[in-house]
């Protein structure tokens, strides 16, 4: 078994574009991020076995961070492996992010945000009328996962446009008492 990528598995074992990918990439319908998404989870299907049943969609990048966004119904076996994102970040040398595709903005969210729940997503209007969305996480961040708030709220504005304003419910209960 080996992937489904956004370019051909054998160009991701190679690393070398053949000339249908080539095209496809100079017109702009896959990505660089596509490609070096493809190159890393290549790579890894050979010791990291969900893998190789999934399917990568596509990939976004920014500043060194990537969400990879697989077919929905690959997403529970891919965390079923916990190394997985290690995995993945050693590859591509960054944060990584791995959501499924198509999905509400919740349950994108709650994807990026994995193993760190979700308590509330809302929208909020700050006074110059800017549109953001609000995550409020759980208070005790034993997760390791959240602890870099720009780079999640880059990928995410990269990936789905979202304007995402993240806090603990401690921040959001030391804003009603004080
Ligand atoms: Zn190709």
């Amino acid at each position: 078994m080996q992937p489904k990528l956004p370019i051909c598995y054998f160009d991701a074992r190679t690393g070398i574009l053949c000339g249908n990918c080539e095209s496809r990439l100079a017109k702009g319908e896959i990505t660089q991020a596509d490609v070096d998404a493809s190159k890393a989870v290549a790579h890894l299907s050979d010791r990291v076995v969900e893998l190789q049943k999934a399917t990568l969609k596509r990939a976004f990048e920014t500043k060194g961070s990537y969400v990879l966004e697989f077919e929905a119904s690959d997403v529970p076996s891919l965390r079923s492996n916990p190394l997985l994102l290690e995995e993945l970040e050693n590859a591509l040398k960054g944060r990584a992010y791995v959501v499924g595709a198509g999905g509400s903005e919740r349950r994108f969210l709650e994807d990026v945000f994995f193993p760190a729940r979700v308590l509330t997503v809302n929208t909020v209007y700050l006074p110059d009328g800017e549109k953001k969305t609000k995550v409020i996480v759980p208070a005790r961040r034993s997760e390791r996962r959240i602890g870099d708030f720009d780079k999640l709220r880059e990928a995410v504005k990269r990936a789905r446009g979202i304007d995402l304003l993240v806090e603990t419910e401690r921040e959001v209960a030391a804003s009603l008492y004080s």
